[in-house]
């Protein structure tokens, strides 16, 4: 069975889940989780231009793409 990415039907490498009580939107390895309801699918691309509603933060939990790379500024 091939899960289809939410936006655009492509096959899906990213499952993005919803928090609602805590704000929280992660991305996960598709092989990771199971889809729940708040879980949706994605394609890598879609996974990486995913930005979280105003307010809500973002981890990125994937292993196979490290889109933010950790920054230090002095
Ligand atoms: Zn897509």
């Amino acid at each position: 069975m091939t899960i289809g990415c939410a936006r655009c039907g492509s096959p899906a490498a990213t499952v993005m889940t919803f928090a609602y009580p805590q704000s929280a939107v992660w991305l996960d390895d598709l092989s990771d989780v199971v889809v729940e309801v708040y879980s949706y699918p994605l394609c890598a691309d879609h996974g990486d231009r995913m930005t979280p509603p105003l307010g809500w933060t973002l981890t990125d939990r994937r292993t196979v793409t490290r889109l933010f790379a950790p920054v230090n500024v002095a």
